[in-house]
């Protein structure tokens, strides 16, 4: 392990200790050093100790890593080190996807004991099964444009008229990037307010730069060619990013995601120690009982716990959990068997940009073949969003085994303690 040894190298000691005196008594704010130094990596060591010094303690783990601050820049500010956490690994789980097809395994960053294993006896379920199908019904990023107009009587005709420029504002919103694609604008109004949300592809970059760079190019045309509306802002919320929502639930956002899989009664008997039956009737009463009772977007039993483990080793942008906790759980009897699906509305990724560029986040990408860009733009992007969906089948299976066994209890206590 790498010890950042950002002043260790540095041969006027005396200087950093001004710096750091700077640094504690508020002389020089902590973003400064980057612009006063030119060193990213004697920046952090800098501000870790001056951290120490505020707070009177010393933290010698946070100053051990191995990527480069410089590599960091773009994700981060004000860094002082990095925050380990514990990778494990599931599977392989075989998946028949359109792009995803063959034996995957799948790195899991978490510090939730049982939940690798959790998802890995789903995997094994899973191959027993002859693996998961899995296909992806819908594509489209999305932003909403915020606009005041004047006359709310005037909202009409400025739908109208988006709807009669939609081949401009495509033009507008497309021009600063290679790989968006505008596919359709939404019109939603309430009062004197309008919002033009905008459904994009974005190749294999989960594309949220890319499309709120398309939504204030294409407000400020607007606003310079429908007299009567001001472009508020980019975001109006009805996007909608990383909160939960009806919207989110019923259109999706990101790429939409089903995966499926029937399981032998011999196959649920043996892995889960269960029946079919009983795996229905909870998956009922549970998800779909339980959940509407709530109020809740996530008819499901853990899939932002699979998500969040895929998205922390692979760089994603964590918040889209959320987005990920929506959809629905649904297990039947077929024949003598148990036929499971998953319906992930917004599985929002990507293989290229964010935190996918990062050393380890990079190799975790590797791992399921999925790092970069794909043959065809947004194919690679596509095939690491089938493979999540996969295994959060196989956190659903699981975890519905775990409960209608009545064994959740006993695995957290097995791998917790
Ligand atoms: P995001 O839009 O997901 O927040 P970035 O702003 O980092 O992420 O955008 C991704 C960057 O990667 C853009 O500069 C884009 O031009 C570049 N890029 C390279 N290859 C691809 C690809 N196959 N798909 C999408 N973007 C790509």
């Amino acid at each position: 392990m790498a010890i950042n040894s950002g002043l260790k190298d540095n041969a006027d000691n005396v200087e950093n200790e001004k710096l750091i005196e700077r640094l504690v008594d508020r002389t020089i704010k902590f973003y400064e050093l980057d612009i006063m130094l030119e060193d990213p990596e004697r920046a952090v060591a800098l501000r870790l100790r001056a951290v120490e010094k505020i707070t009177g303690r010393e933290y010698s783990e946070i100053n051990k890593y191995s990527i480069l601050a410089k590599e960091a820049k773009p994700n981060i500010e004000n860094m002082i080190g990095t925050v380990q956490v514990p990778l494990g690994i599931a599977g392989p789980v075989r998946i028949n996807g359109d792009y995803a097809k063959g034996d995957f395994f799948v790195p899991i960053a978490t510090t939730e004991g049982a939940l690798t294993a959790s998802i890995n006896r789903g995997c094994s379920v899973l191959n027993s099964s002859g693996g998961a199908s899995v296909r992806i019904t819908k594509i489209g990023q999305t932003r909403s444009a915020m606009f005041a107009i004047t006359k709310s009587e005037r909202i009409n005709e400025f739908i109208a008229w988006a709807d009669d420029n939609f081949s401009e504002l495509k033009r507008e919103a497309e021009k600063e990037s290679k790989f968006l694609r505008l596919k359709k604008i939404e019109k939603y109004s309430d009062k004197d307010t309008v919002w033009l949300r905008i459904v994009a592809e974005t190749g294999d970059a989960m594309g949220m730069n890319m499309i709120t760079i398309a939504a204030k190019n294409l407000g400020l045309y607007v606003e310079e060619n429908f007299e009567g509306v001001k472009f508020l802002s980019e975001s109006g919320n009805l996007c909608v990013d990383k909160k939960p929502s009806r919207i989110t639930f019923e259109q999706g956002r990101g790429r939409s995601v089903v995966a499926e899989a029937t399981i032998p009664g011999g196959v649920v008997k043996k892995y889960l120690k269960t029946t079919t039956e009983q795996m229905v009737d909870i998956n009922h009463r549970k998800n779909h009982q339980g959940s509407e009772l709530a109020g809740s977007f996530g008819y499901n039993a853990q899939f932002a716990n699979v998500i969040a483990g895929i998205f922390l080793a692979t760089g994603q942008d964590m918040a889209h959990v959320v987005e990920g906790s929506h959809g629905i759980t649904d297990m039947d009897v077929v024949g003598e068997g148990l036929h499971v699906r998953v319906t992930l509305p917004a599985v929002l990724v990507g293989t290229v940009g964010g935190g996918t560029h990062l050393p380890c986040q990079s190799e975790c990408l590797d791992i399921v073949d999925c790092r970069g860009s794909g043959k065809s733009p947004g194919d690679n992007a596509s095939k690491f969003a089938e493979i999540i969906a996969a295994a959060v089948l196989a956190g659903e299976i699981s975890l519905i085994g775990a409960l209608s066994a009545r064994q959740l209890s006993e695995a957290h206590k097995k791998h917790n303690r």
